[in-house]
C-alpha cells in the first residue's frame, strides 16, 4: 500500500518547487516550461519512488546505475516515468547506462565516452549526454576542470573527440558547484557554466548545446535565473536521504 501522507507531502513539495522554478524563470523573462525538474532519489527506497510517481513526478535522477536499474525492474513495465543518470559512471557499469536511461547528465571523461559510444552502438541507439564540468575546481568533484577560463582551450580536444562519437548525442553541459549555505554565492559558478556553453557553441555551432543541467535543492532558483534548463532537486522534494 502506498502511504498517502507521503504522497501528499511529496506532492506539496513538488508543486512548490515547480512554482519556485516558474517564479525564477519569470523574473528573468523566461518561460517556466523551458525548465525541466528532475527529482533526485539516490539512496531512497522503492516505496518513496512509488509515492513520488503517485504524486505526479515525471523524471527521476539516480546516481548509481545498479541501484537505479534494480528500482526500475521492481517498478515493472507499467510506469511511464523517465530516468536520468546524474552520478559518476564507473567504467564497468557503463553498459547499464545506454540500456536504461533517457539522458546521462554526468559524462566526465573521454574513456567513459568511448565505452558508452560502443555500448550504445550495440543497442542501435544514440545516447543523449551532457558533459560535466567542474567549474569550482574542487578535487572532490568529477568533470573536466573548467575553473580557469584562460585554459578553456585545453578542453577542446576531448570535446571534439566526443562530438565525433556517432552513438552519443551531446545536448549540453552539467555542473555541481561548491556547496554554499547562501545560495547566492553559487551564482558565479552557474554563470561560468553558461559562459562555457556559449564558448563551446561558438567553437562548434553544428551542436545546439541547449541543455544546462544545474541547481539542486538549495540553489535551483538561482540556477534558473542563470539559464538552467534542467534542475536536479532531491531533498527539498523527497526529504533527507537515508544514511
Ligand atoms: C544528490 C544530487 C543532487 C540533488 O541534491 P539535493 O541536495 O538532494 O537536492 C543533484 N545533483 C547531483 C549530481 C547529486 O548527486
Amino acid at each position: 500500500m502506498i502511504d498517502q501522507s507521503l504522497v501528499k507531502s511529496i506532492q506539496e513539495n513538488y508543486q512548490k518547487t515547480l512554482s519556485q522554478i516558474a517564479e525564477a524563470a519569470h523574473a528573468v523573462g523566461r518561460e517556466p516550461e523551458s525548465v525541466k525538474l528532475v527529482v533526485v532519489t539516490k539512496k531512497q527506497p522503492l516505496f518513496l519512488i512509488q509515492a513520488a510517481i503517485a504524486a505526479g513526478v515525471k523524471i527521476f535522477g539516480e546516481n548509481y546505475p545498479e541501484e537505479a536499474v534494480k528500482k526500475m525492474q521492481s517498478l515493472g513495465e507499467k510506469t511511464t516515468v523517465e530516468w536520468h543518470m546524474i552520478g559518476h559512471v564507473q567504467s564497468r557499469k557503463a553498459s547499464l547506462v545506454p540500456a536504461n536511461f533517457a539522458l546521462l547528465h554526468s559524462l566526465d571523461r573521454l574513456k567513459t565516452a568511448r565505452r558508452l559510444n560502443r555500448f550504445s552502438a550495440e543497442l542501435g541507439r544514440k545516447l543523449p549526454v551532457l558533459l560535466e564540468f567542474n567549474v569550482g575546481g574542487e578535487s572532490s568533484k568529477h568533470g573536466w576542470n573548467a575553473s580557469d577560463e584562460s585554459r578553456w582551450e585545453e578542453l577542446l580536444p576531448d570535446v571534439e573527440e566526443i562530438l565525433l562519437l556517432e552513438n552519443l548525442d551531446v545536448q549540453g553541459l552539467m555542473t555541481m558547484p561548491p556547496f554554499f549555505s547562501d545560495a547566492e554565492l553559487a551564482r558565479p559558478y552557474f554563470r561560468q557554466l553558461r559562459r562555457l556553453r556559449d564558448y563551446l557553441r561558438g567553437r562548434y555551432p553544428q551542436v545546439k548545446w541547449e541543455q544546462l543541467s544545474m541547481g539542486t535543492s538549495g540553489d535551483f532558483h538561482i540556477a534558473v535565473e542563470e539559464g538552467a534548463t534542467i534542475v536536479r532537486v532531491g531533498q527539498a522534494i523527497v526529504g533527507s536521504r537515508p544514511v
